[in-house]
């Protein structure tokens, strides 16, 4: 057992290695390169789309597609408040206002029932966030935007083979969005991907990427591009890391049984959800410290520090950062984001250690 136990870390135990001296060997380490082609072939297949374009992390590929679909200046984005940053940044790239949307209790993902009251004539795109590796509630949501004529695109970076009514996020809407940050299912150290089912989406996205430079004729930049690429090296590292995928969200999904069996009969403490349309790929194992368990959230951490096991709180809603606070309220997302946590989710976990998680959770419980 190790004496501080980390909230992630890669597993870079395949053919990582091999594929990156290939690389190395061949001199093949920029963004031109076979492993590029086969990352995106292989991804697209894994999510069921018929494309792919890599790119060099997973905030330029949501700013990538919001530009492709030509989403600007006096447009505004519907999002949900309660995200990581780069959602709303990347709207905010592109010239366009994030509107955000509260959560809904259940998934704590975008409340759909909440969306139609922000839509307004100037309202591009939604982009629902399967946040923590649970999947947004789609149908409802597709449902609005085809109403009133709105792009979908989902951001998937916490969610990587998280399927809604057995289909794969990335898979639902006109463009889906992953990162491969080196604390996401897999990992190319830095990199993200679009995928897409549509091929003007594709080739737009591709030209954009590759600073808007014409396929036929070099040098020649039709509009303002942008070198959003990922490197042979980083293409290398993710193909190993996929064909491993399989196993790896096999080995969350087991960290996640361990911890309800063990968190079950520890009152005050709220355990993810898995709605029954739902496959949870369990990202990070998250929690609620409800007000009844005794010490509040940030005491809880600290506490489980002092034990040698480290966490994460939950993200600030976006309203409440200083680039967004217009003053809005959002009780649902405001209320989970200031009692949730992510516990110890990485794949080397032992079952000696989550013992040791929840043996420190039952010490700091009053
Ligand atoms: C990690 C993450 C991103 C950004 O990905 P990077 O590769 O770190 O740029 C975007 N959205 C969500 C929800 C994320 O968790």
């Amino acid at each position: 057992m190790r004496d501080f136990i980390p909230v992630a870390e890669p597993y870079l135990g395949g053919n990582e290695l091999k594929y990156v001296s290939d690389c190395i060997e061949s001199g093949w380490i920029s963004s031109v390169g076979e492993y590029v082609i086969r990352f995106e072939n292989d991804f697209s297949k894994f999510c069921g789309t018929k494309y792919a374009v890599a790119t060099s992390n997973g905030t330029v590929a949501i700013h990538l597609a919001l530009e492709v679909l030509e989403v600007g200046e006096g447009d505004e984005v519907i999002v949900p408040t309660f995200t990581f940053a780069s959602t709303a940044f990347a709207v905010s790239y592109t010239g366009a206002r994030p509107v955000f949307v509260d959560s809904e209790p259940a998934t704590w993902n975008i409340d759909p029932q909440r969306i139609e009251e922000k839509i307004t004539p100037r309202t591009k795109a939604i982009i629902p966030v399967h946040l923590y590796g649970h999947p947004v509630d789609m149908d409802p949501l597709l449902q609005l935007a085809r109403k009133h004529n709105l792009y979908v695109i989902e951001d998937a970076a916490e969610a990587h083979g998280a399927e809604y009514k057995g289909r794969r996020v990335g898979s639902l809407s006109d463009v889906g969005c992953f990162s491969f940050y080196g604390n996401k299912i897999i990992t190319t150290g830095e990199g993200g991907m679009l995928t897409t089912d549509s091929e003007e989406i594709l080739e737009k996205a591709r030209l954009l990427r590759d600073v808007a430079m014409s396929p036929e004729k070099r040098y020649w930049h039709s509009r303002i591009g942008f070198n959003y690429r990922m490197t042979n090296l980083q293409a290398a590292v993710g193909v190993a890391q996929l064909e491993r995928i399989e196993e790896l969200i096999q080995r969350k999904r087991e960290i996640a049984e361990i911890y309800a069996s063990l968190l079950r009969d520890l009152p005050g403490v709220t355990l993810p959800p898995e709605a029954s349309w739902a496959k949870n790929v369990y990202w990070m194992y998250s929690v609620l410290i409800e007000d009844d368990f005794g010490p509040k959230r940030d005491k809880v951490m600290t506490g489980l520090r002092e034990r040698g096991v480290d966490s994460r709180p939950f993200f600030y809603p976006l309203h409440t950062l200083p680039p967004y606070n217009g003053g809005e309220k959002f009780p649902v997302a405001e209320k989970i984001a200031r009692k949730g946590i992510n516990l110890p989710s990485g794949v080397t976990l032992t079952k000696e250690e989550i013992g040791r998680v929840i043996e420190a959770l039952r010490e700091l419980r009053r």
